[in-house]
């Protein structure tokens, strides 16, 4: 019984100190960075040989602190080339890993300084991302071919029915057969037109199907814009859900968007630490999408239902308002392409 006794109360005396050491980390969370103290030595610049109090010398700007070469100065300035190596990336990395809202809320409130800008954070994540995903990993796999490889496969289809029925089109001056979908149908082309045919007598406009053809091109070769298309996108009806909080009252759109773009770049620094350990895991890409919660209900201050709520909204609205578009464009086509 002595030996139950004991184990129970290190038992609580474990729980107890991990609730301790929960209550600092959440203290840690809110508390803003702060910014060493200025340095009130005398120090001569050793580039312009100026005498000044303070971090940085005030004639051309070199650091006071700057010592001899090391490896960690080697590498900062090998990060420079990519302009990684000043404004804390390392920071912004940790804090949108550990404290993401809060981190946020501190950037937003004008500590700008501190951290990464977020629009080059957002293009540099991407590009590692896609480095990662191309073979840059513990399994040196390709997956950016592999899972490509099926959308491919069906553009590629629909590509060749397309480019059947204009080599048919560019041939067939007079009266030919086309099979489409194991349908014969009589095509016809006239000589100086190259953007119409005539499929059964009726007219067909072929400069829809090359626009579309070239949208999904380009949507295929500039994932990174698209995906800041999305973000776009869906962060119009979010702001509309989150634009009253008390913790960012009248936050701006604009502010909004920044925080949305923050947001995603700590998506996808989980999916490059995913991708580079575990290529090919789908799961951990769904996992990183749901910790998007955490940085909202910190920035925002919402509980964690009313979060998750109000993005299902969002996203409610989001579909909706893009299936009125598609039946928009659906009735627009059907008139031009007379279907
Ligand atoms: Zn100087």
């Amino acid at each position: 019984m002595i030996h139950l006794s004991y184990i129970f109360v290190t038992f609580a005396n474990v729980m107890e100190q991990l609730k301790e050491k929960y209550e600092r980390f959440k203290e840690w969370q809110k508390k803003p960075y702060e910014v060493r103290p200025l340095s009130t030595n005398e120090h001569t610049c050793a580039t312009c040989h100026t005498q000044f109090q303070g971090n940085y010398c005030p004639r051309c700007g070199q650091s006071a602190t700057i010592g001899r070469y090391s490896f960690k100065t080697a590498f900062l300035l090998f990060l420079d080339v990519w302009g990684l190596g000043n404004r804390g990336m390392f920071r912004s990395i940790r804090d949108l890993i550990l404290r993401p809202g809060y981190m946020i809320r501190d950037y937003l409130n004008g500590m700008q300084m501190a951290y990464f800008p977020p629009f080059k954070m957002f293009f540099l994540l991407i590009a590692l991302n896609v480095l990662v995903e191309s073979g840059f990993n513990v399994k040196m796999q390709n997956i950016i071919t592999k899972s490509k490889e099926s959308i491919f496969n069906d553009l590629e289809k629909a590509q060749q029915d397309i480019k059947t029925i204009q080599m048919k089109a560019t041939h067939a001056e007079l009266k030919d057969t086309i099979k489409i979908n194991g349908k014969r149908h009589i095509i016809e082309k006239a000589p100086n037109d190259d953007n119409s045919i005539t499929i059964d007598g009726k007219k067909k406009d072929l400069t829809f199907i090359k626009i579309i053809k070239r949208i999904t091109d380009w949507m295929v070769n500039n994932e990174t814009l698209v995906q800041l298309f999305w973000l776009l996108l869906l962060s119009g009806p979010l702001y509309i859900f989150f634009r009253h909080n008390k913790k960012i009252p009248d936050v701006r759109y604009s502010e909004f968007f920044v925080s949305m773009v923050y947001i995603t770049n700590m998506m996808t620094i989980y999916d490059i630490i995913s991708g580079f350990f575990l290529p090919g895991q789908t799961i951990t890409a769904f996992i990183a999408s749901l910790a998007t919660f955490i940085p909202l209900k910190q920035l925002y201050g919402y509980s964690y239902l009313r979060t998750v709520l109000k993005v299902i909204g969002a996203i409610i609205l989001l579909i909706s308002a893009i299936c009125l578009l598609a039946i928009l464009i659906a009735i627009l086509a059907g008139l031009i392409l007379d279907l």
